[in-house]
């Protein structure tokens, strides 16, 4: 398990920041077919350290290198991929209209780039949520600074390694360092940041970025609920929450935090789900190589707290429970009649325990989700399309699927994102590049204009001229 890191100098920061200050704008008039060129070169890099990747993630906490493909390496390529399709139109600029008044003049977005950006990221996807912001701000024309989390340093050197060879410092960069060196590059004056993380720590962010009036992606975490209905075919749907819920040991942003579940289906969902987690993971689950641990004591101790309280409070366990500090290592575990007021239920999850709530009355389930902090994503599990459309109308969230869980941060034509506490902004694909980008107004006044006619003296025939326009609205 990683704990020591790295920290690159202030001196060292200051260095690389002054060269990308004296270079950002020759970044911002590269090309299309330049930018795509160097999206290649990432995605050749990334091909080349496939092998350290995945050693690197076993080592920080036991990631299986199917999963380093699947979920680190795959998101990356994905991005690239569809930002190099689509780059040459994205960038072009885009004629509108104009009004009558506006006669004789053209009008046009231009697409430019923000300028320097700063990227500060999580450990639970420390190469997906790091690069794929990464490659949205090459895509936008930015120069980059990229900060990963501090916990999992052995894939860190390897994604230095990645952005060294492919990229000069002046252009992107990585530095190392835990919560000084984040305060140290939120000192520095960057014209966009893109975090990922806690809630806490996305209002620090946005405090710093306030100093500079630099513009924000917050992407952050909270609750997200899986509502189950009366109608909802147990059978098919747990294979969607378990694989969701148990992943990277629940460590997920979009992870499915508890489930609400229509009181008739309590007992059949908590039976299926131990049957698919023993699918998955086999009868001993920590001999499994195809199951995390949790990436740190801190947060190994922190998820053993709010179990204990929950227990504490009346929570009983339904499945699974055993704990193993020595290894940070947590079963996954369903947990049934949760205090709404225990730990368990006030705070992100973000590990392998899952709370299950009943419900009798549909109004109960969005009374609940209401009371909280608007969610990253929501899941609705119903056949029933009045329920479906109900379920959404009285909520909101960051994102949403319907009989499914998580994937939709996998579709690039879908914003990917939070609402308020969950996050502000939106990313991948063309959200993504649009983040890193100023949409530029330009008119081009080609004819004299009408607000020269207009300027004063208020004759009396330009006011006949005023109150004839007024009447087109
Ligand atoms: P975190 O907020 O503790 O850390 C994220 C980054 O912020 C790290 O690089 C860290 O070094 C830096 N940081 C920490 N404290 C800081 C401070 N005081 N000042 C400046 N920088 C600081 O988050 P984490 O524990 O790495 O990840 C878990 C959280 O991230 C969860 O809340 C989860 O929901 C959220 N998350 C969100 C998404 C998303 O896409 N919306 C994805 C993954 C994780």
């Amino acid at each position: 398990m990683a704990t020591q890191f790295n920290e690159t100098k202030i001196s060292v920061i200051e260095g690389i920041y002054a060269q990308q200050k004296s270079h950002y704008l020759a970044i911002g008039k590269t090309t299309a077919s330049e930018r795509i060129q160097k999206l290649t070169r990432l995605r050749d890099t990334i091909f080349t350290f496939r092998k350290e990747l995945q050693d690197a993630m076993w080592k920080d906490y036991r990631k299986p290198a199917a999963e380093v493909d699947l979920t680190e390496i795959y998101p990356v390529l994905q991005e690239i991929k569809f930002a190099s399709k689509h780059l040459k139109r994205w960038m072009k600029p885009k004629r509108v209209a104009r009004p009558i008044t506006m006669i004789g003049s053209s009008s046009w977005i231009q697409y430019e780039p923000k300028g320097m950006s700063l990227i500060i990221a999580p450990w639970n996807y420390p190469m997906q949520l790091l690069f794929a912001p990464l490659v949205s701000a090459i895509a936008a024309g930015n120069t980059v600074i990229l900060k990963p989390s501090e916990f999992t340093s052995h894939t860190v050197a390897i994604l230095k390694s990645i952005v060294s060879e492919t990229f000069e410092e002046k252009e992107i960069a990585v530095v190392e360092g835990g919560v000084e060196v984040s305060t140290a590059l939120l000192n520095l004056k960057f014209n966009h940041i893109f975090f990922t993380g806690a809630p806490d720590i996305g209002k620090i962010v946005m405090a710093a970025a306030s100093k500079h009036l630099a513009s924000v992606t917050l992407e952050l975490g909270g609750k997200s609920p899986t509502i189950i209905d009366q109608t909802a075919n147990i059978k098919a749907i747990v294979p969607r929450i378990a694989w969701a819920k148990f992943v990277n040991a629940g460590q997920i942003c979009i992870a499915p935090d508890y489930a609400i579940i229509h009181e008739s289906k309590k007992e059949e969902f908590i039976q299926s789900m131990g049957q698919q987690i023993t699918k998955h993971y086999g009868e001993d689950i920590m001999k499994s190589s195809d199951y995390l641990r949790i990436i740190s004591s801190k947060h190994f101790l922190r998820l053993k707290g709010y179990l204990e309280n929950s227990l504490e409070q009346g929570g009983k366990i339904a499945y699974g429970g055993t704990l193993y500090e020595p290894e940070n290592y947590i079963e996954p575990t369903l947990v049934e009649n949760v205090p709404l007021d225990s730990d368990l239920m006030k705070y992100e999850v973000f590990g392998p325990i899952f709370p299950v709530i009943t419900y009798k009355d549909r109004k109960e389930v969005v009374d609940l989700i209401n009371s909280k902090e608007k969610p990253l994503a929501l899941y609705i599990y119903s056949q029933n399309k009045k329920n479906i459309k109900y379920f959404i109308e009285n909520t909101s969230a960051g994102g949403t699927c319907i009989n499914m869980s998580a994937v939709h941060v996998g579709n690039p034509n879908l914003p990917f994102g939070g609402i308020n506490n969950s996050g502000i902004g939106k990313s991948r694909g063309h959200y993504g590049f649009l983040e890193f980008t100023n949409e530029r107004s330009v008119l081009h006044q080609k004819l004299p204009s009408a607000i020269e006619f207009m300027a004063p003296p208020y004759t009396k025939l330009k006011q006949r001229l005023v109150d004839i326009t007024l009447k087109y609205f």
